[in-house]
């Protein structure tokens, strides 16, 4: 069996001087996971590769370059999930952790399922996962975006990055990573941590990572939804009617979705989605408006 692997550095307003760099990146991440999964490697060792590689990145709203929240901190959410056993872990509201996702790989691995504030970060040093001090997360061009949006009084929904992946065994994962939305109120969680609103695999169905809007990820199980339209419905149809059912209620975003035969989608909403990806039909990368 083939694998294949598509990334995403979120949906939102990305500066079209901004796409070569992104794109870069986007590409570097999936090397990760291709590298991983042509070498014998899992689905879920394969998505935490490629978010770790843009959580490193200071281009994309999670890890460095994490939003901020209305009280000019950082606070971030990230997941994984098995398609195979359902097994998820995920973190939420972390400070002091450079790579979210690897605690969230830690907590997939415990006997919990999700770990938040001080409890997370705790969990970490328990695990050997160094703390890194939030400052070090925040880059200029967050402090910008959160000025922006204070004298606006209103966030932007832009962020977020995620990977999906199937493996040579059939395999199937996801694992996304946030620093949320700019401004939001200490203490929010969204849709990235939560089974089925922005993360969800499922064996023998698909795997998804969403980005956009959190509240209405939540609201509509966006992720569920799309991984679940695959038992009746083509994987764009099945995509799309995930993405209508947020907009439906008021949201936006943007979607990646990898099927049981090793395909790969995207779509989205919102004014751009910036993508890598690999499988059967070949490799590319590219950011729409
Ligand atoms: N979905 C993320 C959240 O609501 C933000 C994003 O994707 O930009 O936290």
């Amino acid at each position: 069996m083939q694998p294949a692997v598509i990334v995403h550095g979120g949906a939102g307003a990305v500066p079209e001087a901004e796409f070569v760099k992104r794109r870069e990146v986007l590409e570097l991440s999936r090397e990760a996971a291709w590298k991983i999964l042509t070498g014998g490697g899992t689905a879920v060792d394969a998505v935490v590769a490629a978010v770790r590689v843009l959580e490193d990145s200071p281009l994309f709203n999670a890890g460095l370059g994490s939003a901020l929240n209305r009280d000019g901190e950082v606070e971030m959410d990230a997941v994984v999930m098995d398609g195979r056993t359902r097994a998820f872990g995920g973190v939420a509201a972390v400070r002091d952790v450079c790579n979210p996702v690897l605690l969230a790989r830690e907590v997939m691995n415990s006997e919990h399922v999700l770990l938040a504030c001080e409890g997370a970060s705790r969990f970490a040093r328990e695990r050997g996962i160094p703390p890194c001090g939030p400052r070090s997360l925040v880059t200029g061009r967050q402090l910008e975006r959160w000025r922006n949006a204070r004298r606006r009084a209103s966030g932007d929904k832009a962020g977020t990055v995620g990977a999906v992946a199937r493996d040579g065994a059939g395999r199937l994962a996801a694992a996304t990573s946030t620093g949320g939305m700019v401004d939001q109120r200490p203490g929010r969680i969204g849709d990235t941590p939560l089974v089925g609103a922005g993360n969800y695999a499922e064996d023998g169905l698909g795997a998804a990572s969403g980005t956009g809007w959190g509240e209405y990820f939540m609201r509509s199980l966006a992720t569920y939804r799309a991984v679940s339209a695959l038992a009746r419905r083509l994987p764009e149809e099945a995509l799309q009617e995930a993405l209508d059912a947020v907009a439906a209620l008021g949201g936006s975003g943007g979607m990646i979705l990898v099927d049981a035969a090793g395909n790969t989608w995207w779509g989205y909403n919102t004014a751009a989605l910036c993508v890598a990806w690999r499988d059967p039909a070949g490799e590319g990368s590219a950011c729409r408006r």
